[in-house]
């Protein structure tokens, strides 16, 4: 079975609690506190591995939970903070907050990313005695690890799609020009895992095909097999539209391309609009009429066309040359960019706990959500200036910092990005 979704609820430990201790040795009459900080709670880390290529792991277990932070104790021990657990999914697999559906990560480069924070753990007594308060009798919990119901979705990464009906010989092709060996046979939907092999023309140029299952009518729709492996052609650059020229299993070769070309469209707008090269297959068993009928259809639309016999490796070469070629002057493989919490899930959430104290003059901000909602703000874009500013409005953090006296020219203190107050 091959699975490309998956919904898992993943949760980073608790911060440990700080310890209410108090100093004890023989013939010393009144220790000082020494209750110690709780240790970090885990986060949960995503991390790419070019080994795994589905999301079966994820499809039976469910559920992933970090450990918690440890307990602070006596003598100012701090507790022992928890270590990262790590996720491993394949590459490409794009990472979804369910309730809003937007993208946390995509999950395509080497490095590691963390999803979920654990919790800081709480300061022990130690941190609160004052002249006037000698005995702080109370401590601080560890902070809450933060908890997403995700959705993990497999985009493959590749730069070339092979997209068709089935039977006419994308597979054939990705095996003959790559090292890849997909299932082979005269009959629909013998791939039904997406094949992702690599092409090298020479010791520098080489590019990733994908293989993906034919594409059938009405499959845009959910009919039959298609519509959920469209998506694994979504990042790629450029497509390689395989047609049987032959209509050898009396079908139409122009109905043929026009109907892929529709679903496309139907999956998506952008999809079909993505660049698209004409490979008409099974040249062998056409007629030399029937080859230039179908050449001079798609090349009037717009298509460069490829005659191959993908069987016998004819016109192969040119194909490969050629979409090489065209790959050279196109952008990179998307990656996708995080998205934002949307201001209203924020307020929804009740996530408005925040405490603002003046340090040297500086207004800080603190709260456990800031991070969701500031951590990938980039001052310098305007966009995100905009939802920055709404999150400050909306979520009372203005008015908060006008009742602790904040003047015009100030400055504030947000997760240490630093700025002027201006009202
Ligand atoms: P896919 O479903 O598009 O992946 O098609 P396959 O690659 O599995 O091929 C379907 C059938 O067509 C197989 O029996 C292949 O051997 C055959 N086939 C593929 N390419 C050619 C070709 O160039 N000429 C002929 N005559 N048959 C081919
Ligand atoms: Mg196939």
């Amino acid at each position: 079975m091959f699975v490309d979704v998956a919904k898992i609820r993943i949760k980073a430990g608790d911060g440990g609690n700080g310890a209410v201790s108090f100093h004890r040795e023989k013939y010393v009459a009144a220790g000082g506190p020494d209750g110690g900080d709780g240790g970090r709670g885990g986060n949960i880390v995503f991390q790419a591995d070019t080994n795994l290529s589905s999301l079966i792991d994820f499809k039976y277990k469910k559920k992933y939970i970090a450990q918690n932070g440890q307990n602070g104790s006596g003598k100012r021990c701090t507790g022992k903070s928890a270590p990262d657990l790590v996720l491993r999914v394949p590459k490409g697999t794009l990472v979804r907050e369910a309730e809003t559906g937007r993208i946390m990560a995509d999950i395509s480069g080497e490095e590691p990313v963390v999803l979920a924070r654990g919790g800081n753990g709480g300061w022990g007594n130690s941190h609160f005695a004052t002249a006037t308060r000698q005995i702080p009798r109370f401590a601080k919990p560890g902070a809450a690890g933060e908890s997403y119901e995700v959705t993990l979705e497999l985009k493959l990464l590749a730069d070339v799609g092979l997209v068709g009906f089935p039977n006419v010989g994308k597979s054939t092709l990705i095996s003959v020009v790559s090292a890849a060996k997909p299932i082979i046979a005269n009959y629909p939907f013998t791939t039904l895992t997406p094949v992702l092999g690599v092409v090298r023309l020479d010791t520098d140029t080489s590019f990733v095909m994908a293989d993906i299952p034919g594409l059938i009518e009405g499959a845009s729709e959910g009919v039959g097999l298609g519509h959920e492996f469209l998506r694994h052609v979504d990042r790629c650059r450029l497509l390689v539209h395989v047609v049987d020229v032959s209509g050898s299993e009396g079908r139409d070769p122009a109905e043929d391309f026009e109907a892929i070309n529709r679903e496309l469209g139907n999956f998506s707008e952008e999809l079909s609009q993505r660049p698209q090269i004409v490979a008409g297959n099974k040249c062998d068993l056409a007629a030399p009429e029937q080859i230039a009928a179908f050449r001079e259809k798609v090349e009037k639309e717009g298509y460069t066309f490829f005659p191959i016999t993908a069987a016998a490796h004819q016109g192969v070469e040119e194909l490969i040359r050629h979409v090489a070629l065209r790959l050279s002057e196109l952008p990179p493989i998307r990656e996708y960019e995080p998205e934002a919490v949307p201001v209203e899930q924020l307020i929804k959430k009740g996530r408005r706990e925040f405490t603002v104290r003046v340090e040297d003059g500086v207004y800080m901000v603190e709260g456990s959500w800031l991070m969701e909602a500031f951590g990938m703000v980039d001052l310098e874009d305007e966009e995100s200036l905009q939802y920055f500013q709404r999150v400050l409005r909306d979520t009372g953090i203005i008015d908060r910092l006008e009742e602790a006296g904040i003047q015009e020219g100030d400055t504030v203190n947000i997760l240490n990005i630093e700025f002027e107050y201006v009202r």
